[in-house]
């Protein structure tokens, strides 16, 4: 629940950028930041380290995919994109002795942060690569796989990848998705199938395979990482919004043994990134805390429940005229229009109906807080489902 200076209460459905997962001012995150504030709010991460640093990264190797090894701490998740792209860089330079084994490659419709390099693989339509011209280095986009994540498989949704890393394997140091969830770029979920292939693709050519968990983390899908649905674990994988449960900005990139080990072998010997306010305590305080609450929660069946309402209550916008598919995975429910819809007079009607949606492009969803009441979230679905339903507010 947000309330407007002018006492305005609305549900919120976006959970701040998806990223407020137990809600606002929850007290326990609250009690375990006063707790760390008291203690040391910050100390440089450079020949010195931290019990929160310590312990958050022991955690979170328990509930990475197995073959993680290495945590690297980061400011967001743009710069969390960052980091794992200079480490396949760094990676392939070190094992394949090729200066050119740099670019990267990726799928159309994705989102993967704001930062420079970031900008450079989201997608170059929907993204932002109109307004930076030839400032950005140019990868290699493959169209998204059309097979639906509760579909059929479509086996020619991966020859573009096929054809593309057959042609150009000594140039790209490695493939880069958001697993089965493409977020910012289109709300789209593709089937687990093409994850799998991918993979087995990226072995063949040697290519390093760097999974952008940001936005499907800590549960967000109904998995506590989306690469479960797939079991397909990657080389390199960002995680970042839910990590703190939208306390503090903070990501991390977690790589396997075998990365690490190749970067220190080449010419730097170390990863060439280091930020000045890596691995802040209070925002380890916070994530830490936070990784026990998701711990301690029947998660599966809590998120088994909004998916259910979701999909009962959401179920009724496939017969609008203006809509084009309504899709639910996980605590995300979509419905996407037919017409790009205006952000603003949206908004403006959301407001005056007290929830909170911010829809992008065509594309009108919500990703609520795992704490939303049964009641809370019907009532959002059902507005949401009004408000679609009359064409003068988009
Ligand atoms: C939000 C997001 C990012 C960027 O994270 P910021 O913290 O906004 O920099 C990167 N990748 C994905 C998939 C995201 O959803």
């Amino acid at each position: 629940m947000m309330t407007l200076a002018d006492g305005t209460e609305l549900i919120d459905g976006m959970s701040s950028w998806w990223c407020m997962i137990h809600g606002y001012a929850n007290e326990r995150l609250n009690a375990a930041a006063t707790k760390q504030l008291a203690q040391m709010s910050h100390v440089m991460f450079g020949g010195l380290t931290h019990e929160p640093a310590i312990e958050l990264g022991k955690r979170l190797l328990k509930v990475a995919p197995k073959s993680m090894h290495n945590i690297f701490y980061a400011d967001s998740g743009s710069v969390a994109v960052e980091v794992a792209m200079k480490m396949a860089v760094q990676a392939a330079i070190s094992a394949s002795g090729n200066h050119k084994k740099t670019n990267f490659a990726t799928i159309r419709s994705g989102y993967h942060g704001d930062t420079w390099n970031a900008m450079s693989v989201c997608d170059p339509v929907t993204g932002m690569h109109g307004a930076f011209g030839e400032a950005l280095p140019v990868r290699f986009f493959v169209p998204q796989p059309r097979s639906r994540f509760d579909g059929e498989w479509h086996k020619e949704d991966i020859e573009p990848l096929r054809l593309l890393l057959e042609e150009k394997s000594d140039e790209i140091a490695a493939l880069i998705l958001e697993p089965v969830v493409q977020g910012a770029g289109g709300m789209w979920f593709y089937h687990p199938e093409y994850l799998r292939q991918a993979k087995a693709l990226c072995r063949q050519y040697g290519i390093l395979l760097i999974f952008d968990e940001i936005a499907t983390g800590f549960w967000r899908t109904g998995r506590f990482f989306a690469w479960e649905h797939a079991n397909v674990e990657p080389d390199i994988m960002c995680i970042g919004k839910g990590l703190t449960a939208g306390y503090l900005t903070m990501s991390a990139v977690l790589t396997t043994k075998d990365v690490a080990d190749t970067i220190s072998l080449g010419e730097a010997g170390v990863l060439m990134h280091g930020p000045t306010f890596m691995a802040n305590p209070l925002a380890c305080a916070i994530a830490l805390e936070s990784l026990k609450m998701l711990e301690e929660k029947p998660m599966p069946s809590i998120i088994a429940n909004i998916s259910g309402i979701m999909a009962e209550e959401l179920a009724m916008a496939k017969n609008i005229r203006g809509v084009n598919d309504v899709r639910i995975l996980g605590s995300i429910g979509v419905v996407e229009m037919k017409r790009n819809v205006d952000v603003g007079r949206f908004q403006r009607e959301c407001v005056r109906q007290g929830v909170w949606i911010r829809p992008f492009g065509r594309n009108v969803y919500i990703m609520p807080p795992y704490i939303i009441s049964e009641q809370d979230l019907r009532t959002l679905c059902r507005k949401l489902v009004e408000i679609v339903s009359d064409e003068s507010n988009y």
